[in-house]
């Protein structure tokens, strides 16, 4: 059963997006945009299926799926008209475009195959259609970026169970027990207390593993004297948390303890610094140039942050080369790091949103080091 007065605030903020792609739509002169990544699907209409296309136009809201999801399409989108389609995009697309009237039709050129677009090109080109297909990116996951309150407190909740994982993880974590043990009592402890899946594979890596940034869990047994980096998070109605922390089982030797306070130095100085309206790539600089100036520059191979919502990586990107900038509303984290090959490694992560032109923090979990 669902319940209409709680759908309400969902389908206004539905409207309210529609308004603003329209926007963005008639900005680039097109007459319609078709979309079909996942989570933009998910974020403009509801709809949570695996499969379907969104076709959008100033007067048109269009979900097209197959059998298999008419009946949830209805149920999930109640202001979308819903179309069941047969077959491929080629063989329904172009006739029903036609119909509606339109020539310019933009497509997300992330998320359609180069055998999907030929094949649809090809199909246009058969029929007695005048319609131009555009490449587009970004429109989506621009207006996804900016958060509504109803999607942040989502994001709250995710983080909070990430950090109650982590004080969970901090009492397992102990010599003698695997990195897959601990990955999955992790994992365990996240779905019992209400997590969605799990939005990416835990990593829990030790010692030289550590030195991976993206490790996967091994069968290695974790021993006294070593790091281990924990990266994980939850998902709480679509929405993802991303959470990282290094911990050193007994006493830190010297250059993890320096490797360790550069890292924290670097993440709390982006932290107070960063700013609504500044390039993601000068957030990154902020980090980065404490890296740098401490001698291990080359040793923090990734990117400060990225942004966090219905997607564990989305816009905006924090990096040396990225082209985004930051506004009030982004979620994203920050997340330096040092890794020494063949040694071990250092990262935390925290996930901050930016209000008033500041970086609130949203991680609760306390970022010393722990012995
Ligand atoms: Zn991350």
């Amino acid at each position: 059963m669902t319940n209409r007065i709680a759908e309400e605030p969902k389908r206004k903020s539905g409207i309210k997006r529609l308004r603003k792609l329209r926007t963005s739509i008639a900005e680039r002169r097109l007459d319609a945009l078709l979309i079909s990544q996942p989570e933009n699907l998910r974020y403009l209409s509801g709809f949570t299926g695996s499969s379907g296309w969104l076709l959008i136009s100033e007067q048109s809201a269009i979900l097209a799926t197959d059998f298999r999801y008419v009946e949830q399409a209805k149920e999930e989108s109640p202001d979308f008209e819903i179309i069941q389609t047969k077959q491929e995009l080629r063989d329904w697309l172009p006739g029903l475009v036609s119909d509606l009237g339109w020539h310019k039709l933009g497509f997300e050129a992330n998320f359609i195959s180069y055998e999907g677009y030929h094949k649809l090109t090809k199909a246009i080109k058969t029929k007695p259609v005048n319609l131009e297909l555009v490449p587009t990116t970004g429109i989506v996951e621009q207006l996804r970026s900016i958060k509504e309150p109803e999607e942040l407190g989502f994001i709250t909740k995710a983080v909070k169970l990430a950090d109650a994982a982590f004080e969970q993880a901090k009492g397992i974590i102990r010599p003698g027990i695997t990195e897959k043990e601990a990955a999955w009592e992790i994992e365990k402890f996240l779905r019992q207390e209400g997590s969605e899946g799990m939005p990416f594979e835990i990593i829990v890596a030790s010692g030289p593993n550590s030195a991976l940034p993206h490790a996967r869990p091994t069968e290695k047994i974790i021993y006294s004297g070593e790091p281990v980096l924990i990266d994980m998070g939850a998902r709480i109605s679509g929405y993802c948390s991303d959470f990282s922390r290094t911990l050193f089982l007994g006493k830190a030797d010297k250059t993890f303890q320096e490797i360790y306070n550069i890292v924290l130095k670097a993440q709390t100085t982006a932290i107070e610094r960063v700013e609504s309206g500044m390039d993601a790539s000068q957030a990154d600089q902020l980090a980065r140039s404490v890296v740098e100036q401490a001698g291990y520059g080359d040793a923090f191979g990734h990117g400060l942050g990225h942004g966090v919502g219905l997607a564990v990586h989305e816009f905006p990107t924090l990096g040396p080369s990225s082209s985004d900038s930051l506004a009030d509303g982004m979620v994203f984290t920050i997340e330096p790091g040092i890794y020494l090959a063949g040694q071990g490694g250092v990262r935390i992560e925290d996930m901050v949103v930016l209000e008033n032109g500041k970086a609130k923090v949203l991680t609760r979990a306390k970022r010393d080091l722990l012995c």
